[in-house]
């Protein structure tokens, strides 16, 4: 097949490029490399089935492909809110460019969406029909109602248009390939451990996240993207709820770093507690998450060595 990845030098982006193509389809990845890094996808650039096309998703495009995986945006708080009004119109105008063009090729078109949708969410775990809790004005508003308008245009394109969409919403992902400077708390605490620094929390720890790791995201994406009938939304994250103070003591452990943990304030609108319900994808495409929080900081903590030259 031929498949097109927007975003595809992100963290999520680059996983899935290189499973598509390790699996034997052409694949085009488009990314303007705002957070996304060419690092992520340079063994793939000699690959004769692959494309880098070094453009942002705002501007018009045109590729003749099967599907379409449509993962770009800034995804961490750090870097959606460097600039919130291209935040806004890389959701709006990004998903009218990859809907006019599935709706031109007739090609499928998934949107990877967000836990964000959620806000700080009022129930727990978070179900699909769950509307959310989401201030329309506060620093997060421009990635959560960008990420909530995205789900409506596609939505909408499919009942007036046709056009064969499916949306996910990814929850916390970690593993190699996280951009080290962004701010994440998995890349945070693992880089600043192996350089001996002390792991900052914010606010007291108590906060929740469940941390999925990125191979089973991508198994997920690419098993929704697959299926005929469910366009979704559909919840895809590890329910594994873990506090922050735990993830900082995993951090310090399986690095065996001699750091501690320091408090810091906690950011406006941090959501409390956000754990996954995934009973749908269980459902409907027939998966869950395989991969413990051990193994997977383990592998996480290797690629961070790696990159750092320990
Ligand atoms: N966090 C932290 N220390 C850090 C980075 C993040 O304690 O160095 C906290 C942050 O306040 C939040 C959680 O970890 O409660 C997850 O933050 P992240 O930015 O990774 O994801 P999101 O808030 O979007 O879920």
């Amino acid at each position: 097949m031929r498949i097109l990845i927007t975003g595809g030098s992100g963290f999520i982006g680059s996983h899935l490029a290189h499973r598509l193509l390790a699996e034997g389809n052409e694949v085009w990845v488009l990314d303007n490399l705002f957070s996304g890094a060419l690092r992520n996808i340079e063994d793939l650039l000699g690959n004769e089935r692959f494309t880098f096309l070094h453009q942002d998703v705002m501007d018009p495009f045109d590729v003749e492909v099967d599907q379409i995986y449509h993962l770009a945006c800034p995804a961490s708080p750090i870097y959606y809110q460097k600039d919130p009004v291209k935040t806004v119109r890389t959701s709006v105008e990004g998903a009218i460019n990859v809907l006019d063009l599935a709706r031109k090729t007739g090609a499928r078109v998934l949107l990877t969406s967000t836990s964000e949708i959620y806000g700080d969410p009022e129930i727990h775990p978070q179900p699909e029909s769950y509307r959310g809790n989401v201030s329309t004005i506060g620093p997060r508003a421009c990635y959560d109602e960008g990420k909530r308008v995205s789900e409506t245009l596609f939505f909408d394109y499919h009942r007036q248009y046709g056009v064969d969409i499916r949306v996910v919403r990814i929850f916390n992902t970690y593993g190699p390939r996280m951009a080290m400077n962004d701010g994440r708390v998995v890349s945070n605490f693992v880089v600043a451990a192996l350089q001996g620094r002390d792991v900052e929390v914010y606010g007291d720890g108590s906060q929740t996240r469940s941390f999925c790791f990125v191979d089973d995201t991508a198994e997920a994406l690419i098993r929704m993207m697959n299926q005929e009938s469910f366009l979704g939304p559909v919840n895809i994250g590890n329910p594994d709820e873990r506090t922050v103070k735990d993830l900082a003591e995993k951090a310090i452990s399986l690095t065996g770093a001699d750091v501690k943990i320091v408090y810091r304030e906690l950011p406006q609108d941090d959501p409390v507690r956000r754990k996954p319900d995934i009973s749908l994808a269980k459902e409907k495409l027939q998966w869950q998450p395989t991969i413990t929080i051990d193994e997977g900081l383990t592998k996480t903590i290797a690629y961070f060595r790696e990159t750092l030259g320990l």
